[in-house]
């Protein structure tokens, strides 16, 4: 009471004992009881004494929240729970559990790959999956089947990982040493990259089968039709000598016949670059797959933008489901699947 004996400008702190009231309706209550002390000119003694009657009646709130809720959680469960929590925290040291307040929501964290579990009320699928890094494999679907218990989940999502180190290490590769154009920020659940390889070309890479270290990944390129058809000879030429022990990137660089991928240009030219991408015909920003042949036009469009527009022509020829006709803007010749 900076102003004794008025009790303006006054403030009460209280010690750690009763700091289960700080909830935002108690500090409220207190401040009006000052204000009232104010307007009143009461004295210390009868504004302490309403002041712990206060107190006392929020203590009591409390104990009633308190009880109701151990009330209504059925204690069985609490200690089977807890059983749970105690034996999936005795194995696999090496992997990180955190979990909320409640105890309900569960996150495995293992060489910096998460998974995030919800406790559910069902003895079939006790643990549901609400957030993952993990990329979604047909292989990997349903994680929640057979989980019965932390533990399990624990040991599954360690396997998962594992499974995924080599190709997550292969991609990884990759992005250190290309111009990756697609995803524009890699994760974790990404299992494809698509790489810059010139104004008119790019190559999307895909790992589609991780159980399998020695599959081929899928190899798609993107971009005209003559630069396409160049690359795709040379990978004929070369595929037979695909070496199990080199890595993707090596390989590719066989494929391809490259010694090294075109670096990163500089942020003003990467700008310019993918300005210049927006599809000629629907104009999104999302990067087309075609380039017109004619090196003066380079206009991109998105295949099944190019081929809706081919179709509009009805004097365009169709032949082994490709389309023939002409670039929209310039008139070359330019063909694309229908199958799509
Ligand atoms: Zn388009
Ligand atoms: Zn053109």
């Amino acid at each position: 009471m900076p102003d004794y004996p008025s009790f303006d400008c006054a403030h009460v702190q209280f010690g750690r004992k009763i700091a289960s009231l700080r909830n935002r309706e108690f500090p409220k209550k207190v401040k009006e009881l000052i204000k009232a002390a104010v307007k009143t000119e009461q004295t210390v003694s009868s504004f302490l004494t309403k002041l712990q009657s206060l107190i006392g009646e929020y203590m009591h709130n409390t104990d009633k929240i308190l009880n109701t809720k151990i009330l209504i959680s059925n204690l069985d469960t609490t200690r089977y729970f807890l059983q749970e929590l105690e034996a999936a925290l005795q194995h696999l040291p090496d992997m990180l559990i955190s979990s909320n307040q409640d105890l309900n929501i569960i996150k495995l964290h293992y060489r910096d790959v998460s998974v995030t579990l919800q406790r559910c009320n069902s003895t079939e699928l006790p643990w549901k999956v609400i957030a993952s890094d993990l990329p979604n494999f047909p292989i990997f679907e349903g994680f929640e089947k057979n989980v019965t218990n932390l533990s399990v989940a624990k040991t599954k999502f360690k396997w998962q990982v594992e499974v995924l180190r080599k190709a997550w290490e292969e991609l990884e590769e990759i992005d250190e040493n290309c111009w990756v154009i697609d995803p524009l920020k890699p994760n974790k659940s990404h299992m494809y990259r698509r790489i810059h390889l010139s104004q008119s070309l790019s190559v999307t890479i895909t790992i589609d089968d991780p159980l399998n270290s020695i599959a081929l990944p899928v190899i798609k390129f993107s971009g005209s039709d003559n630069e396409v058809k160049r690359q795709m000879d040379d990978v004929s030429n070369n595929i037979h000598k695909w070496d199990h022990d080199c890595s993707i990137l090596e390989n590719l660089k066989m494929l391809l016949n490259m010694y090294e991928f075109p670096e990163q240009e500089s942020m003003e030219e990467k700008k310019d670059i993918i300005n210049n991408r927006e599809c000629g015909i629907c104009f999104s920003d999302e990067l087309p797959d075609k380039i017109c042949n004619n090196e003066k036009c380079m206009k991109h469009f998105h295949s099944a933008c190019l081929s809706k527009w081919l179709q509009t022509n009805t004097g365009n020829q169709v032949v082994f489901g490709h389309i023939y006709g002409t670039c929209p803007y310039c008139k070359e010749k330019i063909s694309c699947s229908i199958e799509l």
